[in-house]
């Protein structure tokens, strides 16, 4: 399990568990939010934001990466490589797409003022 420092109010501790609530965002959006808390302030501490999109997205790149073992050949360079950009694209666009999707759902929180 990951040790980790609170950045509220500095206690150290292991993260045991994660939670996942689902809550809806201002336009409806429904998100799923993976956090953790402190067990010493209730600080907490947003690990992850996912939903249908982000989903689809990580289908579709374990789908890619389950081609690739499966019709992997040494020899033919050209489809490794061609196949490899795939991954590393579908990969880069679940990276960005959660990324903005977190960014999305802190400055709701903040307006929020939580
Ligand atoms: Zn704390």
């Amino acid at each position: 399990m990951r040790r980790c420092v609170c950045d509220e109010c500095g206690m150290e501790f292991t993260i045991d568990r994660l939670d996942t609530d689902k809550e809806a965002m201002k336009d409806g959006h429904e998100v799923e939010v993976i956090s953790f808390t402190c067990p010493k302030c209730d600080e907490k501490f947003i690990v992850a934001v996912r939903d249908e999109e982000s989903a689809r997205l990580r289908d579709k790149l374990q789908s890619s990466q389950e081609y690739y073992r499966k019709i992997y050949d040494p020899k033919d360079q050209n489809k490794t490589r061609q196949l490899r950009n795939e991954i590393y694209y579908n990969k880069r666009s679940l990276v960005v797409y959660m990324d903005k999707l977190k960014k999305r759902y802190l400055k709701e929180l903040r307006k929020r003022g939580k």
